[in-house]
């Protein structure tokens, strides 16, 4: 059944997406097995590419009709498995929507379909003084960290953030509209250049639901003129605890970094090892990087007054980075280190959990605990201003059992998260890897109450199954 349904659905695709539109070749196919999570493979039955919104809706229709589960894909860098066609099915590929339609500054935002590279808004709106309003505008400083790669449509979906979160907010903070496709083909626009919206905020159900609900085919973002500079200060410590001690007293000081970032030293080694070394201190348990902004005057001022509190609060050493290459050289490393694991490791796996400030340096040392008990080493690279880990948990897929080792040890990590008071997931995504955690995070009668705003929208589920709920 399955089998005769994908064949009518693919001939009637490419009715109207072309020859080129539509893949269903075993080796074309593979390429859409993996996403960023390295520990999961699914395998698609067809892999689509619209380029307007009437074509994915067209295309979203026809799978609805014939019952096939619809998966939207952007650029395949989640690292919960989120786009992983874990039950087969049609990946709606948004790697064709790729235009900014509109740049409109009198209203401050962009509209721009799903499948726009994150950082192309910024490359754009550079020439104008302006930027995409989660981003700095600074070459390596813009978020998601794979704002190099990844699609507006999967940061929507994920509801991503990235270092300047701190100060910016998340994803969801910097849409104002968006155009959906709803499972059944209908198209339905939420939101609207305007600021304030009536009514229930469709655009924060819509965002961080992970294509379960709707695919996303455009979105009007907010944009912002560009900082006129930032100051970026390092600083290095003798131990876990005394930096994470010291991100909450530069917080208590009334500073307001736009980035406070934390490495600890097997992270420190891994892109010292590698071509975006840049020069961090190897010798210290952990460093934290700090950015501020503003005329240049003020960011100076602001820069020495956040030195000194590091200094108080027990940094074996600090520097205020007045090159601008060498604090882009220091971010580009901090933005690299995920792709630097290879150098200390050959696979890992990376978790993304949440804790109050003030347990950093409590949920570190659970993390590091987590890996050495299977004999696993744990790196921890993460946005220390808002509580957000990033552990990574080093293994060798050649050793056997290992990657289930890791899997186990990364679930604990998130476990002790919640226990700590936080979440299984700031940014990345619950997708495939973590749903069965979420009832950790939430009552029965919550997750119930989730099911129930998935079937208002996708009766038959289709849309993305086997993500988020256990
Ligand atoms: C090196 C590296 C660094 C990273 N750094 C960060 C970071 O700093 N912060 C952060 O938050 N994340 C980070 N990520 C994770 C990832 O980049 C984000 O989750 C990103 O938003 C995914 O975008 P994508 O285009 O690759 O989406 P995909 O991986 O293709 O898809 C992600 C999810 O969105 C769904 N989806 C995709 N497009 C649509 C659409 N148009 N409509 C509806 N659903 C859709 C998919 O089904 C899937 O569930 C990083 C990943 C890597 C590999």
């Amino acid at each position: 059944m399955r089998r005769s349904a994908i064949s009518g659905f693919a001939k009637k695709a490419r009715e109207f997406l072309g020859e080129e539109g539509v893949l269903q070749e075993e080796v074309d196919l593979l390429v859409y097995e993996q996403d960023g999570t390295l520990a999961l493979r699914g395998k698609a039955d067809v892999v689509v590419f619209p380029r307007t919104v009437q074509e994915m809706a067209k295309v979203v229709e026809l799978a609805y009709n014939y019952g096939i589960p619809i998966i939207g894909r952007g650029s395949g860098t989640s690292l919960s498995g989120g786009g992983v066609p874990v039950t087969g099915g049609v990946i709606v590929s948004t790697a064709r929507m790729n235009k900014i339609l509109e740049i409109d500054l009198e209203n401050e935002v962009a509209v721009v379909q799903a499948g726009v590279i994150n950082d192309w808004i910024n490359a754009y709106l550079a020439r104008m003084g302006y930027q995409y309003a989660i981003d700095l505008g600074f070459q390596y400083m813009a978020d998601p960290g794979s704002q190099r790669v990844s699609t507006i449509g999967g940061n929507i979906a994920h509801n991503s953030g990235g270092v300047k979160c701190f100060k910016y907010g998340v994803t969801v903070n910097q849409l104002r509209g968006l155009t959906i496709v709803l499972p059944t083909g209908e198209v339905r626009r939420i939101g609207g250049k305007e600021f304030e919206q009536a009514g229930y905020d469709l655009i924060g159900l819509i965002t961080g639901s992970e294509g379960t609900l709707a695919l996303v085919a455009e979105a009007i973002v907010r944009i912002v003129p560009t900082y006129e500079s930032s100051v970026t200060i390092l600083a290095k410590f003798a131990d876990l605890p005394t930096a994470g001690r010291a991100v909450s007293a530069v917080i208590a000081s009334g500073a307001m970094p736009v980035a406070m970032e934390l490495m600890d030293k097997l992270a420190v080694e891994a892109v010292e090892s590698g071509p975006y070394a840049a020069g961090l201190p190897k010798d210290a348990e952990a460093v934290l990087l700090i950015q501020v902004e503003g005329s240049l005057p003020g960011a100076k001022e602001e820069a020495s007054k956040v030195a000194e509190v590091l200094r108080r609060s027990g940094a074996s050493g600090v520097e205020i980075v007045e090159d601008p290459a060498r604090a882009a050289k220091i971010w580009a490393a901090r933005k690299q280190a995920f792709g630097a694991m290879g150098f200390v490791g050959p696979n890992y796996v990376v978790e993304d959990g949440t804790i109050p400030r003030k347990k950093l340096a409590e949920a570190l040392m659970l993390a590091r605990a987590a890996g050495a008990k299977r004999g696993l080493r744990v790196a921890n690279v993460f946005h220390a201003g808002d509580g957000n880990l990033h552990p990574l948990i080093l293994y060798d897929e050649r050793k056997p059992g290992e990657r289930e080792k890791a899997i186990e040890a990364g679930e604990e990590i998130l476990e002790a998260c919640v226990e700590l008071g936080g979440t299984i997931t700031g940014e990345h995504g619950v997708g495939y890897m973590k749903k069965k955690l979420l009832p950790k995070m939430y009552r029965r009668e919550e997750i119930e109450l989730m099911k129930a705003i998935k079937a208002v929208f996708d009766p038959k589920g289709l849309m993305n199954p086997g993500k988020i709920f256990p």
